[in-house]
């Protein structure tokens, strides 16, 4: 017996009436002689036949397999069309009837995935499907993502959409791609909107790219990787992309610089921001420019808790006179057609007495962006140098701006002024940093990648770990961080100036004049062999920080002195015509900087003759010196040449050069007399 197959069945008697059990049905268990004993779990129609011939249960073993599953009476029936009386036993079970339902309506909308390396276009399908009410969303998706519905269904209940209680189904695509972030809102709420309304877009929404969060009552939040989806929109061609109002300004930026620059050759995708829900599918419905007016079947506006009533002040106009206002268009950047004003940027040298040395020694530090170690005592302004480099530092060229941008977008939400407005980053992790917070991981960059284009400052360098500074010379020195996890690679760029600081002695006060080191000499041992090693060795610019010996209030009164002429102004504009002058003579080695340099090419950038070179050499540089440790100096030289407006390198030149070597800089300490470099 079949029921005696399924628990919980036995002892069950109802007749057909009684469980509403449909007419085909009634005749199929009618031809089966069988009786009815009941309903289990709502869909399982189980009989007892009277002679228990095998035979007979045929038609039963289609209908137990048929509805064992959770599927809903009424998808269970419409398998069972009345069968042809008597049906053979071995006869094949009659094929499903078919719908006379519409086609299952299906909205497709574009948005991307938060991946730095390979931003991938994602599609956004909704449909309804038959089986129990809910919403179910399917394609490989994380928590933060499967959320995302909620707030949508959230986000359209206060516009006055009603999703009804039917079976719906939300498909992100591609399914093999881990989806993450909360950038799949926007599009899940408008693929949602466009199905329930039914009503035809005046724009083709599959033609832009839609990434924004929702709040419960529909207002849009910025989102991570913009600039990301931004360059895939620009390579599929899309017309377009859709975003928070927060999230405009920096593609306000990244579309005039592709205006200017054009890489892919195609006109870039537009920009439309807005601040609410209610405001993205009145633009949707009501076509682009008109901003003005109702959707006819749905009162966005004067729905109690509108996504138009945004709570930014931009929007009280539109809530006075009751309708939402006009999407932001995208205008003409006026960030970057300012001109360069280092006071408008933050931390400047103005604040600081610099010495002629130090102050040299920063610029040649940006102009050719080497890396450089500062050490003294505490007080003498390492930290404050670090920090103040980036106002020397020239604009970032257009790659490195985009590159930038685009790197932070895929940590932060908003992008600093900063940097829309082109300036170069400045990162200075904590010594307790690990590596991945300074190296990244293929779903975040790292502090190394966050500075790319600007400084990267690791103060009290002997403090960071052995393990984090040595993963910290290969990236320093290609200028790209590869970080690995599970089977996701990526490539972060990542060419930055590092600058490093460390006092002489765990004490600091080493060489002071003022105060006395009161370091035993195992602990000196030691912190001198953590500053030892491959990393320091490829440093190019070392500098003993002097501790100054003028009286303190002879400084502030010289710190005003010289307000009519900034000192930073002159510094950069010195930096800046190194930059130009080593850009236009290195172009034709494929190089920009000078500490690119190739080594064929090092005595040609010099403009030295070869005999005048090999004098040149041979008198400043000790001919115990490695063959990178010259190639270093020379590159330093050349960049020292071009701030003084130099042409050829000069004798001059290799000798200051010599002197911030590694060598040089311990032996005006005094650390060569203990063998310890
Ligand atoms: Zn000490």
């Amino acid at each position: 017996m079949i029921g005696a197959a399924l628990p919980g069945a036995e002892g069950l008697s109802k007749s057909f009436s009684d469980v509403g059990c449909p007419s085909q049905w009634t005749s199929c268990l009618q031809h089966t002689r069988g009786e009815l004993i009941g309903v289990y779990r709502r869909v399982m129609v189980v009989a007892s036949l009277a002679d228990g011939e095998a035979h007979e249960l045929e038609p039963f073993g289609e209908l137990s397999a048929g509805i064992s599953g959770e599927r809903s009476l009424e998808s269970s029936m419409e398998p069972f069309a009345a069968p042809a009386a008597p049906p053979a036993p071995t006869a094949p079970p009659a094929p499903p009837a078919p719908s006379n339902r519409a086609p299952v309506p299906i909205t497709l909308v574009n948005s991307g995935i938060a991946d730095v390396g390979e931003t991938r276009l994602m599609q956004i399908e909704c449909g309804f499907v038959r089986g129990f009410a809910g919403m179910q969303m399917i394609g490989n998706t994380s928590e933060v993502c499967r959320d995302g519905k909620e707030r949508a269904r959230a986000a359209l209940e206060s516009l006055a959409i009603h999703i009804p209680a039917r079976r719906l189904v939300v498909s992100l695509t591609p399914a093999d791609i881990k989806k993450d972030g909360s950038q799949f809102d926007l599009p899940i709420a408008v693929s949602l909107a466009l199905l329930l309304t039914g009503q035809t877009p005046r724009i083709n929404p599959s033609r832009w790219l839609f990434a924004a969060e929702l709040g419960l009552c529909g207002e849009l939040r910025p989102v991570r990787g913009i600039v990301s989806f931004f360059v895939a929109a620009m390579a599929a061609g899309l017309e377009g992309l859709v975003v928070a109002s927060e999230n405009l300004a920096e593609l306000q930026v990244l579309t005039d610089l592709c205006r200017s620059g054009l890489p892919h050759g195609s006109p870039p995708p537009r920009a439309q921001g807005f601040p609410a829900l209610g405001a993205v599918l009145q633009w949707i419905f009501e076509g682009q420019g008109t901003g003005i007016g109702m959707i006819h079947k749905f009162d966005f506006a004067s729905s109690g808790r509108s996504g138009i009533a945004s709570s930014n002040t931009s929007s009280k106009t539109s809530q006075r006179s009751g309708t939402p206002e006009s999407p932001l268009e995208l205008r003409e950047s006026r960030i970057a057609t300012e001109p360069f004003t280092p006071f408008a940027l933050g931390v400047n040298f103005d604040d600081m007495i610099l010495q002629p040395a130090l102050a040299l020694t920063a610029m040649v530090a940006a102009a050719g962006m080497h890396s450089l170690l500062l050490r003294g005592c505490p007080g003498t302004g390492k930290s404050m140098l670090a920090a103040r480099l980036t106002s020397i530092l020239p604009n970032l060229s257009r790659s490195d701006h985009i590159e930038a941008m685009r790197i932070y977008s895929a940590a932060v939400q908003r992008l600093p002024s900063a940097l829309l407005a082109g300036r170069p980053p400045y990162r200075a992790p904590h010594h307790l940093a690990s590596a991945t917070a300074l190296l990244g991981s293929p779903e975040s960059p790292g502090e190394l990648a966050l500075a790319h284009g600007g400084v990267l400052f690791l103060d009290e360098l002997p403090e960071f770990r052995r393990d984090v500074l040595e993963a910290l010379r290969e990236p320093l020195e290609s200028g790209e961080v590869n970080v690995a996890r599970s089977r996701r690679k990526l490539t972060w760029r990542s060419r930055v100036i590092l600058i490093a600081a460390c006092n002489n002695c765990p004490c600091g006060w080493a060489g002071s004049p003022h105060r006395d080191c009161i370091c035993a000499s195992g602990r000196l041992l030691g912190y001198r062999q953590r500053l030892s090693g491959p990393l320091l060795e490829r440093v190019d610019l070392h500098f003993n920080v002097p501790e100054s010996v003028a009286p303190i209030a002879e400084l502030f009164i010289s710190l005003g002195a010289d307000k009519e002429d900034s000192q930073t102004l002159r510094m950069a504009r010195k930096v800046a015509a190194a930059r130009v002058a080593a850009e236009s003579r290195n172009e034709k080695y494929g190089v920009v900087l000078n500490r690119d340099l190739p080594a064929v090419h090092l005595v040609e950038a010099t403009g030295l003759t070869p005999k005048s070179f090999i004098e040149i050499v041979n008198t400043y540089i000790p001919k115990s010196a490695s063959r990178r440790v010259v190639m270093r100096c020379l590159r330093v030289a050349r960049t020292l040449a071009d701030l003084e407006g130099s042409t050829t390198l000069r004798g001059e030149d290799v000798a200051q050069a010599w002197r911030w070597q590694s060598a040089s800089a311990a032996a005006e300490r005094g650390d060569d007399l203990s063998g310890l470099r």
